[in-house]
Formats: structure tokens, sequence, C-alpha cells
């Protein structure tokens, strides 16, 4: 079975301003996720997981740029430290620019076994040209710091990359500096996700091509697609049962059961004399995520084309 899967957006805002990012104006006045919802949403989801019959599950420790919030991210990864003693285990997973990880990070990071993903638009400087900080100066030395740091370190490194016009053309390329960093795995989102199957066969040539050369290079190579693979494997298809995102003032897009906030982001609410969000507000899909606004981004005609 899947994992069950919380995610956590502690920082609505972001270090760097990528030209395809629909989050533009995200250097400041953007909500920071307080440690105390953190903590809460994690027991929470472990309580809500455990009574499902669960004893695992995926933490993703996301934004915006995370890492603009380590007080929520060191509340978060103590508090699963804290539950994996009391014999829940959740597994740490950090979605960053990887702009913002120093050696010290890079050491408290492996020492609390967390996976690092990284952001890339492919192998080099030139590919990474859209991926700029707020004075338009590119990100790529920093990330790559960071990345190696990470590295170093001891974490296990994954880069999450999107296949566009762009990185179709090497993919080769980005498979082996990735390897040579010696990470552990690719995952190569696709612009047009599951739905549109125009040119699906030359994509999936393409992308199992890249899979088997990646397989050389003693990486994993995957992404959604691989869930078509495993259809034709006839494995069962099967989603996370339990799978939540929580903003950072703690309302909770809960698939299951809508319209939570936890007990310290109520308070918090009521001290500042804030209104409750209204649900439509609550229900509306993240805006922050990296992921997703280069999803937004490429699947626009002239970017997929
Ligand atoms: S795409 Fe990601 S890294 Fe770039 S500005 Fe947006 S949130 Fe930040």
């Amino acid at each position: 079975m899947p994992p069950q899967h919380l995610r956590l957006l502690v920082a609505d805002r972001c270090n760097l301003d990528c030209a395809y990012c629909h989050f533009q104006a995200s250097k400041a006045g953007r909500d920071l996720m307080s440690p105390a919802v953190a903590r809460d949403a994690i027991r929470a989801f472990a309580a809500a997981a455990a009574a499902r019959g669960h004893a695992r599950a995926d933490l993703s420790l996301y934004g915006g740029e995370p890492l603009l919030n380590l007080p929520a991210v060191e509340a978060a990864l103590d508090e699963a430290d804290s539950l994996r003693a009391g014999g829940f285990d959740f597994f740490a997973i950090l979605n960053t620019n990887g702009t913002l990880i120093t050696t010290e990070l890079a050491a408290r990071l492996a020492r609390a076994g967390v996976d690092v993903h990284v952001s890339l638009d492919g192998p080099d400087e030139q590919a990474n040209a859209r991926r700029v900080n707020y004075v338009g100066r590119p990100s790529w030395p920093a990330v790559t710091a960071g990345l190696t740091r990470a590295r170093e370190a001891g974490c296990a490194v994954q880069i999450n990359s999107i296949l566009t016009a762009q990185t179709a053309e090497d993919l080769r390329a980005l498979i082996d500096f990735v390897a040579d960093l010696g990470c552990r795995q690719i995952f190569m989102a696709l612009p047009d996700g599951m739905i549109d199957v125009s040119g699906a066969d030359a994509r999936a040539r393409l992308l199992l091509a890249a899979r088997a050369y990646a397989r050389g290079r003693g990486l994993v190579f995957n992404g959604p697609w691989g869930i078509g693979l495993r259809r034709e494997s006839r494995a069962p298809l099967e989603w996370p049962p339990l799978n939540v995102i929580v903003r950072p003032a703690g309302a909770a897009f809960l698939p299951y059961v809508p319209q939570h906030a936890f007990p310290s982001a109520r308070r918090r609410a009521r001290s500042r004399g804030s209104r409750r969000p209204s649900p439509s507000s609550r229900w509306s899909e993240p805006r922050s995520t990296c992921a997703y606004a280069r999803f937004r981004r490429t699947t626009s005609p002239s970017a997929t084309r």
C-alpha cells in the first residue's frame, strides 16, 4: 500500500523569483507556519493514520521555500522524532530549492534521516536560467553548493524536474549530472500530467530510454507516469488513502475531513480577532508549491510545444 502522506506548507514565501512561478510576490508578508501548528498537525495526522491501522507515513516539509522557516522545520523534525520513539514512523522529506542548505543544516538533516528533494530545470546554469533570485542573479551556484553539502553530509538527495521541450532535449546530461553528484533518484513530472495523451507514445519511449540509461548510472528515474507502467504490470493501482496538506496558518486540505484547523491555528486566529477562513478558501488548491508552480507554467501551450 502507498504511504500515508502529510505535507506541511511551512513557508508561504520563497527567496527565489523563478520566471515561471505564479507565486511572484513572495518576498515578504506571507504566512510562516508556527512551530505549534507544525507539531499539532503531525500529532493529529499520526493519530488519524494510527486509527486506520498504519504505523508509518511520509512527512513533506514544503513551501514556497521551507528553509525560510527553520523553527517550524525543527519543530516538525523533533515532533516526528518523538512520535517515532512512540512507535509511529515518519519518513521526512524536505522539498527545497537547495539554496539555503548550509553545512550545519545539512548535518542536521542527515542526522534526522531527511530525504532532500531539490528542484532543477536541467544539468547546468543555462538550463536553470529562469531560476533566479530577486535581483535577477542565477540561483545555480547556490543550488549546486547546497546540493553538494547535502550529499557530503550523507543525505539521500532526489532531483525533481519536469519534462519540457528543453529538458527532453538532453535527459542524459541531466542524468549524468545527478549521478555524478551521488544523488539517489530523479523524479520527472510531466507538464500535462496523466490527462493529455497527445504525443504520449514518443514521450513514453523517451522516458523509458532515460530510465534504462539512469539505471545504468545507478539512479532511480521515475515520475507520475510510473503509475501507467505499474498498471501495465497489472499491479493494483492505489492512491494514498490519507493525503493531507496543511497551510501555514493551520487550515488543512483533507480529502476526507473537510474544514479542519488545528487548535493552535484557531487560538492564533482568535487572538488576532480574525474571522475563520471561508470553506471555499480552505478547499482551494495550495498556491505556493514549487512543483505546482512549474506545472502551471509548463502547461501553457507555448511551453509544451
Ligand atoms: S518555482 Fe519554487 S523555487 Fe522558484 S520562486 Fe517559485 S516557489 Fe520559489
